[in-house]
């Protein structure tokens, strides 16, 4: 039952109160007092319940896991390890409540008559009404209603034994074989570490992709790379899937042709997500929309055409990324509280890691859009990690770094890596796209020895070379000699 009367006033209405609806609050009420934030589920913000902070927990123990039974090679011998899938989950669940814990705690400073809870949806441009609670006028609205997995309809043949990343980070224990169906970010996470946890993992998924990976030559190393440890068909013939007395069948056409029925205790559906817009009854609010029903926005304002209305987070369908949530909420909460003077915001040169072993990561532009952007005058420097040296020392020399460069200008315009130390290098090379950097300007910058970041040199040289930026670079074995 709602405290509110049955109608309330206010300047600003956020419809959520995740990671892009908190901070656009916060923002708002730099201007205004009368701001609501409205949430219709559990607070605590999909990052730190079911999403970003759960995940790496499991792929932290996933990494213990593997260590352990992979330092022989060091002369180490530690092959009989024993999971105790209970204590990794119970470590998982702690862990993730605490990161919990601190959102919830910042939700309780809120005063509670800026708090509603309940489903909100449009009733006209400024007027929402929330489920079992009050109708609201809301000058300026922010919707940051985030985003759920898509289930898609072949799936629900798997009935109870469907799980999503909402249900997998509330296990006791681990279970004996999960079917993965997707293999995104999210499901290349989870179905790795679950692998590596002892799970029985195999991963299907359509079209060819592997994560977020676009440059063909990176797939290609990525798609083998996995295939040593589970099975991953990226572009799969599965033909049914059923729910058993035992679990969940799933038939598929294995890599000779022949069709297979394999049995899993759980189908985990990670076929990609889909922005919370269907609640919305967004017809009401006079927005444009498009094909998805997601409303028409400017990215730099977030303002949704020229209504006082903003969209901020995954709800907008644009970067479903944690920072990118948080840097939209700023723009579009401050928009929203100082209307009807509305600013651009700055939004950051793209990056994005996805946490497997090794690691992918995506900065500035693809290779297809640099493509685009110089009009095909361009060129690409790599290293392949198999003979870096700092890669070898610690035993991760697997995978391939391509970084893309523009002819005439030199500048650089993106790249996309799997391999070691990804989340490091992705940052340094996204630091560089966002300063507009050239490759000669890259290549000034001090190198440490002996670290992964030598690879990064040697693509960079390479690409220096292939661009004819100046001499040709000295060989590629000098990244390990001492003192080049
Ligand atoms: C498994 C997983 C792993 C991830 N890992 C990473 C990572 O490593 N790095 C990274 O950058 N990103 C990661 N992400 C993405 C990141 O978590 C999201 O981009 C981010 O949490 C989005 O925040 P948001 O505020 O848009 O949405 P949310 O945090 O989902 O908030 C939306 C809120 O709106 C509420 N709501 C919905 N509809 C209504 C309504 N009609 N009325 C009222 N309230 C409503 C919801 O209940 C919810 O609380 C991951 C996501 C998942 C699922």
């Amino acid at each position: 039952m709602s405290d509110f009367p049955p109608e309330i006033d206010v300047d600003v209405a956020v419809i959520g109160a995740g990671s892009a609806g908190l901070v656009a609050f916060h923002q708002a009420r730099k201007h205004t007092e009368r701001v609501v934030l409205i949430e219709g589920g559990p607070y605590g913000t999909t990052c730190a319940r079911v999403g970003c902070m759960p995940s790496k927990l499991l792929i932290s123990a996933a990494e213990a896991a593997h260590s352990a039974q992979h330092a022989g090679r060091f002369g180490v011998h530690a092959e009989t390890v024993r999971i105790d899938g209970k204590a990794v989950m119970e470590r998982v669940r702690r862990e993730r409540d605490r990161f919990v814990g601190f959102v919830l705690d910042s939700v309780d400073k809120i005063p509670s008559e800026q708090k509603i809870q309940g489903m909100a949806r449009f009733d006209g441009p400024n007027r929402l009404i929330v489920e079992n609670g009050p109708r609201i006028n809301a000058e300026r609205i922010v919707i940051a209603t985030g985003s759920r997995t898509n289930v898609v309809r072949f799936l629900q043949g798997a009935g109870r034994r469907l799980v999503t990343n909402d249900d997998v980070f509330d296990w006791t224990d681990l279970p004996e074989s999960v079917a993965v169906f997707g293999p995104g970010v999210i499901g290349l996470e989870i179905g790795q570490a679950l692998s590596r946890l002892g799970v029985r993992v195999r991963m299907f998924g359509v079209g060819g992709f592997v994560g977020p990976i676009q440059d063909p030559e990176i797939l290609k190393i990525a798609r083998e790379t996995f295939n040593l440890e589970f099975p991953l068909d990226a572009d799969a013939e599965t033909t049914a899937v059923k729910e058993t007395e035992d679990g969940v069948e799933v038939s598929f056409c294995d890599n000779d042709g022949n069709q297979v029925t394999e049995t899993f205790e759980y189908l985990l559906a990670a076929t990609g997500r889909r922005p919370n817009v269907d609640g919305l009854a967004l017809q009401n609010s006079g927005l444009a929309l498009d094909d998805r029903g997601v409303p028409e926005f400017d990215r730099y304002t977030l303002r949704c055409g020229d209504s006082s209305i903003f969209i901020a987070g995954d709800v907008n369908n644009e970067l479903p990324l944690l920072h990118e949530a948080a840097d939209e909420g700023r723009i579009a909460g401050a928009n929203a509280g100082r209307y009807p003077e509305v600013e651009t915001g700055t939004r950051r040169a793209p990056i994005s890691v996805v946490f497997t072993d090794p690691q992918i990561a995506a900065v500035g532009l693809t290779i297809q859009q640099t493509d685009e952007r110089c009009r095909g005058c361009f060129a690409v420097g790599s290293v392949n990690f198999e003979n870096q040296g700092r890669s070898r020392v610690i035993g991760k020399n697997r995978g391939l770094l391509r970084v893309y460069g523009e002819h005439g200008t030199g500048r650089f315009m993106g790249a996309e890596m799997f391999g070691p130390a990804a989340e490091h290098i992705a940052h340094l090379l996204a630091w560089a796209a966002q300063q507009r950097m050239d490759v000669n300007e890259m290549l000034e910058m001090p190198f440490y020895h002996p670290v992964i970041e030598e690879g990064l040199r040697t693509a960079l040289r390479d690409l220096h070379d292939q661009l004819k930026l100046g001499p040709e670079s000295p060989d590629e074995c000098m990244d390990c000699g001492p003192g080049t």
